[in-house]
């Protein structure tokens, strides 16, 4: 996906399912990573979204126009709520480059990430923060990565 780095601009950001979306969450995110490989694709938008405990945690990355058109579009989505930004600015590189969107799931008591996040105790989505949103991304992207591969070589 080329877009130049003067240009290219990422936002993090986290949201509360709405029970109606945590019901029927696998339902409800196929429906969501449906239309975001579609239109991310046209708008040159690249990235990952992660669920964990009633929570999604979400990368755009892409042109500044088109971040901010989709974030504008998501964040009046009525399939969550209580949207807050970690951050959002120029990126050097892109980090999801692979996916106009790829879903993840998060299971709260994930060993691996936990490592990652220095986390004592349960995962809380709550208590994220920019720098930690960030690296639980960029792991479960190396992980999806991973599989990825070890399905193409097993
Ligand atoms: P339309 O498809 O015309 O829909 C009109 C309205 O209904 C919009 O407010 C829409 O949000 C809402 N809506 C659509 N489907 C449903 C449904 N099944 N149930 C309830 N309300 C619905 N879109 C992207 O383009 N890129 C992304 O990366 C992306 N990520 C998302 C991440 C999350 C966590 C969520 C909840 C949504 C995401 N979406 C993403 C979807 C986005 O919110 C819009 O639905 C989509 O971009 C289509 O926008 P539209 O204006 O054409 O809406």
């Amino acid at each position: 996906m080329s877009t130049s780095p003067r240009t290219l601009h990422r936002l993090l950001y986290r949201s509360r399912q709405t029970p109606e979306t945590a019901a029927d969450l696998d339902f409800a995110v196929r429906q969501i990573i449906g239309t975001a490989i579609r239109c991310n694709r046209e708008a040159g938008l690249t990235g990952l979204l992660l669920t964990a405990q009633g929570h999604f945690i979400q990368a755009l990355e892409g042109n500044i126009d088109a971040v901010r058109g989709a974030y504008a579009r998501i964040s009046m989505d009525p399939r969550h709520h209580d949207l807050q930004i970690f951050s959002q600015g120029p990126a050097e590189r892109r980090l999801f480059g692979e996916w106009n969107m790829c879903a993840s799931s998060l299971a709260p008591s994930d060993k691996s990430i936990l490592a990652v996040l220095d986390g004592k105790g349960d995962f809380n989505p709550k208590a994220l923060t920019a720098t930690s949103a960030l690296r639980l991304l960029t792991t479960v992207a190396d992980i999806q990565r991973r599989t990825a591969l070890s399905a193409l070589v097993g």
